[in-house]
């Protein structure tokens, strides 16, 4: 086995030494932690290990205030918005966890056709979308890659009023390198896929049966996507399934990894916790449960960790946890969330979820999320440009990494976030959304001020895609 087909990087006696040097919480060192992290360098895992060991809620406190000044430095009040879209459910695996999973009669299942792919692509164009993350199970009718290679294609060429979407994130079960290959020039953004869990024997637990069975073919997707060539890629776990803090070192044992092999980490971190779904005890009863406040000081500790890298919250989580996450690292989120194939066209709140791959904890529609996002000083973002201006994966992080990050992806949230409150906002968003813009551009510096209000000013005449 090698680093193409195995996690061969994945050292679990490490990261039990570690946890266990690390038991119990010393205030001393985690200041010293945190003053390092405020340097935006990012922690070791050693490091992480200290933090992630925080109980008493003052303590807590400082490495969230910590996390909220590393986040504001870096990240400004931008946030970044998304949609999922779901194209199958149709899967050979059997994850007990999700309502996919090929032996549930719970669920009724669908693989969409490119029309209707087309139709769901359209209704998320007109509620303003820009970029979208399509997700599938790992069982594709006709000729497997192609299907969803035209499931892409399908997304790109569908058109609303002469917009389209201009980014595409795909979170798909592993490939080979040359399906990868095949994929990179779909044009796709980011390539995304969770490890579940990197406990082994938790990992074949909770895999019945499938391709998903094998753990070190997953684990090594990644190194075979950026042998391929694509460089742009979102790790994730599902939080629930174990120890959350052996998951979260394993994780950045992982990212380390491919910055050693590829110089360059992951784009994006996922974390999901486990949701009820349809025909699932586990997801019931998650055997490893975190506790809100855990969860917050895990987010807190990956935004100092690995300051650069784009933290990813979906409709999983309620809208008051989402609030607070966005505060100390979260950088994007989805909204307006359906996780059904057919689920936009089909209406509905979501609620019930016979069709769906898990609950939402958050069913506001995605004017709601940019209102309130609005009115709580955030930019909410459907900005592009790095990914259509050949910034991804290492470029894009070498761009990050001097903070510029701020002086590009800035003023592209604000002509992005101008362009959806004056084609699809309801009054009072806009209204809301405009004061957002006046206040944010009053914080810029002049240089970067300049660069919005000249984008503003183009999008307000008139012009759109408009980004630099
Ligand atoms: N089928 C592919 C796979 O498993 O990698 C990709 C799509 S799968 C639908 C996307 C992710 O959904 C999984 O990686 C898993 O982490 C997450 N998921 C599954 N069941 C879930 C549940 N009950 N609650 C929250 N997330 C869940
Ligand atoms: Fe299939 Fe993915 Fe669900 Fe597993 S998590 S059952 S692979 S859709």
């Amino acid at each position: 086995m090698n680093a193409d087909t195995g996690a061969v990087w994945l050292d679990e006696g490490r990261i039990a030494a570690a946890l266990e040097a690390h038991k119990t919480e010393d205030p001393g060192l985690v200041a010293e932690i945190l003053a390092k992290a405020e340097e935006l360098h990012g922690l070791t895992s050693d490091d992480v290990a200290a933090l992630l060991a925080v109980r008493d809620p003052e303590l807590a406190e400082s490495v969230f205030a910590a996390a909220a000044r590393v986040k504001d430095r870096i990240y400004g009040r931008r946030v970044v918005l998304f949609a999922p879209l779901y194209f199958s459910s149709l899967c050979s695996n059997e994850c007990l966890y999700c309502a996919f999973r090929r032996g549930n009669d719970a669920v009724r299942r669908r693989a969409l056709s490119m029309e209707e792919i087309d139709r769901e692509t359209r209704l998320l164009l007109r509620q303003g979308h820009k970029r979208l993350l399509l997700v599938a199970g790992e069982a594709y009718p006709g000729s497997g890659i192609d299907y969803v290679l035209d499931a892409i294609d399908a997304v790109y060429a569908a058109r609303e009023d002469g917009d389209s979407i201009r980014r595409v994130n795909v979170n798909l079960a592993p490939l080979s390198v040359e399906d990868f290959r095949r994929l990179r020039e779909r044009r796709i953004g980011t390539f995304q896929l969770f490890q579940e869990t990197y406990h082994r024997p938790t990992y074949a637990r909770v895999h019945l049966a499938g391709p998903k069975r094998d753990f070190d073919w997953r684990a090594s997707v990644f190194d075979r996507a950026m042998l391929a060539g694509i460089d742009d890629v979102g790790m994730g776990l599902l939080y629930g399934l174990y120890d959350w803090r052996f998951e979260t070192l394993a994780l950045l044992r992982h990212i380390e990894h491919l910055e050693e092999r590829f110089g360059v980490g992951c784009h994006t971190i996922s974390v999901p916790r486990m949701e009820p779904a349809a025909g699932s005890e586990l997801a019931l009863r998650p055997p490893h449960p975190l506790s809100d406040e855990e969860f917050l000081l895990l987010v807190a500790a990956l935004r100092l960790a690995v300051p650069y890298t784009g933290i990813i919250l979906s409709t999983r989580e309620s809208a008051t946890l989402r609030q607070k996450a966005l505060e100390l690292g979260v950088s994007q989120i989805s909204a307006g969330s359906r996780t059904s194939p057919g689920g936009y066209a089909d209406g509905g709140d979501n609620k019930d979820y016979d069709a769906a791959q898990f609950r939402l904890g958050d069913c506001r529609e995605l004017d709601e999320v940019v209102a309130d996002l609005a009115e709580r000083g955030y930019i909410p973002s459907f900005c592009t440009g790095c990914y259509r201006k050949g910034r991804p994966g290492k470029d894009f992080m070498d761009l990050a990494r001097p903070g510029l990050i701020r002086r590009k992806c800035t003023p592209n949230a604000l002509s992005t976030f101008e362009e959806y409150l004056l084609d699809y906002a309801a009054p009072e968003t806009r209204a809301l959304g405009e004061s957002a813009i006046a206040r944010c551009l009053d914080d810029l510096d002049d240089d970067v001020r300049a660069i919005s209000e000249r984008l503003l000013r183009e999008v307000r005449d008139g012009r759109r895609d408009v980004y630099c």
